[in-house]
């Protein structure tokens, strides 16, 4: 294989806070010309043998993947476990403790929008909770928008739910270097997803990468939904600078709800070695 192949590493079930099924999600993947799929659920594993089964029967080629909740120094940072063996009990133990405080989370997170006049938050997020383990962010602002208080779930994540601004709760996930040790133990790659939504400047951005490579991470999502073309070759040139290899994927939540369909991304930069050459 090489860069040109139409890999999507990185999307969302039912299992954490994407609309469709596994067994849905791994269709509409094949129908926009995937030809290499990876799952990625958030701290989650529940939706790979149902995706896996799916994807045989379309003969799409299909990877075991997880998105992992990390904070790191005052971050929040998500770490996609890419070719993990979902039966690893250290890995499915670290992630029930990642899940874990999710629901007292989200209580908070009603208390803080009720004291903006917002009320009936938590009724009205649990409404599209498919997994009560993984009540987020996501299920809040799809109650917001579609209750009128904000016209979409972008502007649910601009006035609300983020730093600073009512419903955010502060959170503390798993560490860097546990996520890293969970995803390596269980035979996978790390990857650093989404670089360029982390608002970090030039100088954290290097000592995150350095402090990720030290810790055995090996990948950064080059080629991702929200990333413009200037971030594609910016973050192109870290990897080749931080030797580490480059990852593509749409982070796809369900129909209206993402940047990118399903495969459809601009290639990974010829240069930037694929985390897919990294597997056989
Ligand atoms: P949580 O893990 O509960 O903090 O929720 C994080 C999820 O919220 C992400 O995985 C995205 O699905 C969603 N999210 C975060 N920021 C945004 C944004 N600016 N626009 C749309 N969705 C977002
Ligand atoms: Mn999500
Ligand atoms: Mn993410
Ligand atoms: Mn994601």
């Amino acid at each position: 294989m090489e860069n040109a192949v139409n890999a999507d590493l990185h999307s969302h079930s039912t299992v954490s806070d994407g609309l469709l099924t596994p067994t849905e999600i791994t269709r509409r993947a094949a129908e926009l010309g995937v030809e290499l799929y990876a799952l990625t659920d958030h701290d989650n594993l529940g939706g790979l043998a149902e995706a896996a089964a799916e994807a045989a029967r379309l003969q799409l080629p299909f990877i075991n993947g997880v998105e992992i909740s990390v904070t790191w120094e005052t971050n929040t940072l998500h770490i996609l476990g890419l070719n993990i063996d979902p039966d690893n009990a250290v890995l499915n133990a670290g992630l029930a403790t990642v899940r874990n405080g999710r629901t007292q989370r989200a209580q908070r997170m009603a208390d803080d929008l009720a004291r903006v006049g917002i009320r009936g938050a938590l009724a009205g997020a649990d409404k599209y909770v498919t997994n009560k383990e993984m009540v987020g962010r996501s299920h809040f602002a799809r109650f917001l928008a579609e209750s009128g208080v904000v016209p979409d779930m972008k502007s649910a994540f601009k006035h609300y739910l983020v730093k600073g601004k009512p419903g955010y709760v502060p959170h503390e996930w798993a560490s860097l270097t546990d996520a890293v040790q969970w995803i390596r133990g269980a035979g996978g790659i790390a990857v650093i997803a989404h670089p360029g939504r982390y608002k970090l400047g030039a100088n954290p951005m290097r000592r995150l990468l350095g402090e990720f490579k030290e810790l055995g991470g090996q990948g950064l999502e080059v080629v991702t939904g929200n990333h413009t073309p200037e971030q594609v070759r910016h973050y192109a040139g870290l990897a080749k600078n931080f030797g580490l290899a480059g990852s593509r994927g749409s982070d796809y939540h369900g129909p209206g709800e993402s940047y990118a369909l399903p495969g459809k991304l601009p290639p990974l930069p010829e240069g930037v070695r694929a985390v897919w050459e990294m597997w056989g």
